[in-house]
């Protein structure tokens, strides 16, 4: 199964949203593998923000990023990737469809809740930025039998 790197941003902290972020993640089926909460500093959001190291906004969203502690997770679960992202809305909170993470609670830009990898090659990439082997857990989920038929657990 494919596993996504999630991070619930500073405002999603801050405005008390943790609960009802993690749960529409859960309700959709999705596994919970890794979590913990982090203070992200400079060396890591230069990294995991390389792409957008050269645009005006990138000093405000280093102080943002960095002004309370995040809430990092992987979550498990086929095409998780993709289901994630669709979770989450577009960028713009103000854009993203009513349903979507960013849609019913956002309406900024920067301060849009959670960051989830754009691709499978990113989510390797993103999930061994932030967590050791030993902090990622596979255990069998009980309700598997009844989120996937056969052909769709692989
Ligand atoms: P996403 O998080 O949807 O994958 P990006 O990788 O393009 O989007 O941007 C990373 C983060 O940088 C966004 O989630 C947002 O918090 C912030 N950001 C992106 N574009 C802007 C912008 N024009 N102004 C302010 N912040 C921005």
């Amino acid at each position: 199964m494919e596993q996504t790197f999630v991070l619930l941003k500073p405002d999603a902290v801050q405005r008390g949203l943790l609960g009802k972020i993690m749960t529409r993640l859960e309700d959709k089926g999705l596994q919970l593998v890794g979590m913990k909460m982090i203070l992200l500093d400079d060396a890591l959001l230069d990294e995991h923000y390389a792409h957008l190291k050269d645009k005006p906004f990138f000093g405000g969203i280093q102080t943002f990023m960095k002004s309370a502690p995040c809430v990092a997770c992987v979550w498990q679960g086929k095409e998780a990737v993709d289901v994630v992202r669709a979770l989450c809305g577009v960028t713009n909170s103000r854009k993203a469809l009513p349903g979507t993470i960013r849609g019913d609670w956002g309406i900024s830009m920067q301060a849009n809740l959670i960051h989830a990898s754009d691709s499978l090659e990113t989510a390797k990439a993103e999930v061994k930025r932030f967590f050791k082997k030993e902090e990622l857990f596979h255990y069998h989920k009980s309700l598997d039998p009844f989120l996937y038929s056969k052909d769709e657990k692989s």
